[in-house]
């Protein structure tokens, strides 16, 4: 039988997985983030509304540059992020996965690199190898923290064309200090300039505000965000970015032309119209984020401090045994490769107590 190794692959493809977190049929799933309300039914029944008004022009290509609903995100950035944006300041894609291999086609590629503080989102590094642009692990912490020497270091020796800063940070949960995040701005533009890209993918859910307004005068700098966390919307693909509107137009050099389904952007404004339900949900996840947080720690477990809807708890010695046992328990949680450490997400309070049981039993297991 043919394998991929015997196909003229690129030689950095060679012998590597893709991204792969298992999509098992159990009763109580909190192993990607997702949010776990479905759309309320008045939300389905516009997006069935936009959706069937867009059949009738499918016959023709999308709006290209996805106008009306960069207006209508940027609104959203405006009136949440304390930062006022027009549409000239907002891309969007199919996720923000797209979002990021379009940044890092326009600024990584051969020749170039990209740095990342790890553990952290694992597509950033599988985006770069897929886009041909070299990868630098940068340093992190025992506590998961950056330590901003260390990664002035990294910047300084490695000159990366793009910098990688995940706030609040996938899988550990914690989020990366304003300050930091400005000192490693400016250790970038030091070093090359580089391109420095914020992921703020779970930014509805921390304590702290977005860094929206930290893009005044800073034009190397992007945030990406999505709605397939805090809109509940992971199935829709759409995620976007905020930046100078220079980033805007450099983007589209490789987008490809109507990259953005008539369908998605008439489903993403549905969406956006019923923001105000969606960020309910959020309240509710983040109070049970907080619980779950509280109740690991009591059962004894470490907990990371968590300003996402998940919480990566520890430690563990066998780390694939102990999400075995949780499994067994009728719960699928993540191990994301962190020795030691586990990632839940914040679902309903009902599934969340079936964890909660799981991991209550598998404490006693550890303990006997
Ligand atoms: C889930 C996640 C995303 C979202 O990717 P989409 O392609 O928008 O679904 C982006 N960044 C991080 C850190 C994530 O955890």
């Amino acid at each position: 039988m043919t394998g991929i190794d015997d196909l003229p692959v690129r030689d950095e493809l060679r012998g590597k997985s893709p991204y792969g977190a298992p999509q098992l049929d159990v009763p109580v799933r909190l192993n990607t983030n997702e949010n776990p309300y479905p759309l309320p039914e008045p939300l389905v029944e516009r997006i069935a509304e936009r959706v069937r008004e867009a059949a009738r022009n499918l016959n023709r290509y999308p709006d290209r540059d996805a106008v009306q609903l960069r207006t209508e995100l940027a609104k959203y950035l405006t009136k949440t992020g304390h930062y006022a944006l027009g549409v000239e300041n907002v891309w969007a894609a199919n996720g923000s996965n797209e979002v990021i291999q379009q940044l890092l086609q326009t600024f990584g590629g051969p020749g170039r690199t990209a740095i990342g503080f790890e553990p952290s989102y694992s597509m950033h590094a599988l985006i770069a190898r897929g886009t041909g642009t070299g990868w630098i692990s940068g340093p992190r912490g025992e506590d998961f923290t950056i330590d901003l020497a260390a990664a002035e270091r990294a910047i300084a020796e490695h000159k990366p064309d793009v910098v990688f800063i995940t706030t609040p940070n996938n899988p550990t949960g914690n989020t990366v200090p304003p300050e930091t995040v400005l000192a490693l701005y400016e250790a970038a533009q030091a070093a090359k300039p580089s391109m420095v890209v914020v992921d703020e993918a779970y930014i509805e859910f921390s304590h702290g505000d977005s860094l929206l307004p930290l893009l005044d005068g800073r034009p190397n700098l992007v945030i990406s965000r999505t709605m397939s966390k805090a809109f509940g919307a992971a199935g829709l693909r759409l995620g976007y970015l905020a930046a100078d509107p220079a980033v805007v137009d450099a983007v589209q050099l490789v987008r490809l032309p109507y990259h953005l389904s008539a369908v998605t952007q008439a489903t993403a404004l549905a969406a956006l119209e019923h923001t105000d339900t969606l960020l309910g949900y959020v309240e509710q996840l983040k109070t049970e984020r907080d619980r779950l947080v509280t109740e690991l720690r009591a059962i004894g477990y470490d907990v990371t401090e968590s300003d996402a809807n998940f919480v990566q708890f520890g430690r563990f010695t066998d780390t694939q045994a102990a999400w075995r046992r949780i499994l067994d328990h009728g719960v699928l949680v993540r191990d994301n490769g962190v020795p030691g450490w586990l990632r839940v997400s914040a679902g309903t309070p009902e599934e969340n107590d079936a964890f909660l049981d799981a991991v209550r039993e598998l404490k006693k297991e550890l303990d006997a």
